[in-house]
This record gives C-alpha cells, sequence and structure tokens, in this order.
C-alpha cells in the first residue's frame, strides 16, 4: 500500500506500543507527533517552548504548530511511500491539512473506554535509551532497567481527565469522519497486549 496509514485512539489506548507490529509489517516508518513534541521540548527549541504548556495542561497543541512540524517530516526522504502516523491527525482541521500533503490510506482506531485509560495513563513508564514503553502492572519493565525509566510529565490523573476531555471533544469527532470516507478499522484494544496486536494484524492484513 502505497498511502499513509493513521493509528487512531483516546491517550493510553495502546497507539505507541501498537505501532511496532505494523512497523513491521508495512515498513513504514512511525511518525509520532508526541514523541517529536517531547523531543523539542526536551531540547528547548522554540517550539519546545510554545508546546510545552499546552502539553502540561494536557491541552492539545494549536493545529497551526503541529501541521508545520508534519510538513517539515514529511518532506523527508523515507516518508516518500507513506508513513504510519501515530497521534496525528487529532483535529478535523489536522485531517484537512494532512489531506493536502499526502494520501492517507487506512485508519485503524484502537477502541478503549475511559474507565480504563487513567490505570493505563498512571502505570506507564518508558526507557529514554531504547523507546520501549512499560507498564507497572500490565507490562513490568526487567528490574535492571528500573532505575532509569522515567514516568512522563503528563501522565497523572489530573491531567490526563484533561486529556480525555480534549480527546472527546476534538478528536473522536475525526474518527467519525474518516468512517465516513469509509476507511476505518476498529479495533477491540481492551485485551492483552498481545491480543490487541493479533486484532491489529488482522486489520493490517485486510487493508
Ligand atoms: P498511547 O500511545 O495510545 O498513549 P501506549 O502504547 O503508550 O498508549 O500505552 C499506554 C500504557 O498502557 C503503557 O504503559 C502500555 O504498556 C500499556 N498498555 C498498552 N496496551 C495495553 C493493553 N492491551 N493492556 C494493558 N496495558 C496496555
Ligand atoms: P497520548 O497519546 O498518551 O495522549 P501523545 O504523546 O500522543 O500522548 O501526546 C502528548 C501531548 O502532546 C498531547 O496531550 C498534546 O498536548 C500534544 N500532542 C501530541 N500530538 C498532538 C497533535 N496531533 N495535536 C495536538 N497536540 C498534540
Amino acid at each position: 500500500m502505497m498511502g499513509s496509514i493513521v493509528l487512531f485512539g483516546p491517550p493510553g489506548a495502546g497507539k505507541g506500543t501498537q505501532a511496532e507490529i505494523i512497523v513491521e509489517m508495512t515498513g513504514k516508518p512511525q511518525i509520532s507527533t508526541g514523541d517529536m513534541l517531547r523531543s523539542a521540548v526536551s531540547q528547548g527549541t522554540e517550539l519546545g517552548l510554545e508546546a510545552r504548556e499546552y502539553m502540561e495542561a494536557g491541552k492539545l497543541v494549536p493545529d497551526q504548530v503541529i501541521i508545520g512540524l508534519i510538513k517539515d517530516r514529511l518532506s523527508e526522504s523515507d516518508a516518500s511511500n507513506g508513513v504510519l502516523f501515530d497521534g496525528f491527525p487529532r483535529t478535523i482541521p489536522q485531517a484537512e491539512a494532512l489531506s493536502e500533503i499526502t494520501e492517507v490510506s487506512a485508519v485503524i482506531s484502537i477502541a478503549v473506554p475511559d474507565e480504563d485509560i487513567v490505570n493505563r495513563i498512571v502505570g506507564r513508564r518508558m526507557d529514554p535509551e531504547t523507546g520501549e514503553i512499560y507498564h507497572v502492572s500490565f507490562k513490568p519493565p526487567p528490574p535492571e532497567l528500573s532505575n532509569r525509566l522515567v514516568q512522563r510529565k503528563d501522565d497523572n490523573e489530573e491531567t490526563v481527565r484533561m486529556r480525555l476531555a480534549a480527546y472527546h471533544n476534538q478528536t473522536k469527532p475525526l474518527g467519525d469522519w474518516y468512517g465516513n470516507m469509509g476507511i476505518l478499522s476498529t479495533v477491540d484494544g481492551t485485551g492483552t497486549i498481545q491480543e490487541v496486536s493479533q486484532s491489529v494484524a488482522n486489520a493490517v492484513r485486510n487493508l
């Protein structure tokens, strides 16, 4: 498939976790706007300084900032046969801007109810050296890594409630928008990580 794939879902649905199998199956590079923004924040760039306050408040970063970031990234040579977007687009204006730059062939939505999200988010830990995502209960990290794992500043209960509100108000309507275009496949995201990977792999095979 030549076009790009969008991985869609609420915060903590498992997008980053499941991106790996899609990258393996399709060879498309993963583009995570969240990772790009966090890297800009830690480098202290102008973009990072602007994005930081929104991220820490659990609000979406303004569309124009995100669209600029994506335009730059898609101009790199590895993006020419389509990419896997993780956490982008998150609003209808972002999706409209994207449609003018590149073709979205498929959207895979990972469905997880709100009541499961808070536990997933507050237990999330990341290995800054490899980018691997763990969970204190659902994907326990090897003990020898425990002293280097980090917790995201926005992965606390208060901020996740704001992020869920932003998801319901600004992002969920985009799922319906892609549904109306006939390119949305929804997978049940509530099983174990392995079970969800099976469903994601089936969805990719059926594209
Ligand atoms: P997202 O990228 O959608 O925000 P992540 O992939 O980072 O989500 O997953 C959020 C947290 O939930 C991580 O700690 C991850 O290990 C955990 N997780 C992911 N998928 C599952 C699952 N199917 N069951 C339980 N925990 C999961
Ligand atoms: P998660 O899926 O766990 O919520 P992300 O890493 O995708 O986390 O995003 C973290 C934060 O970065 C978001 O809460 C938001 O502030 C910002 N962000 C990431 N992607 C976008 C986007 N496409 N549009 C607007 N803000 C974004």
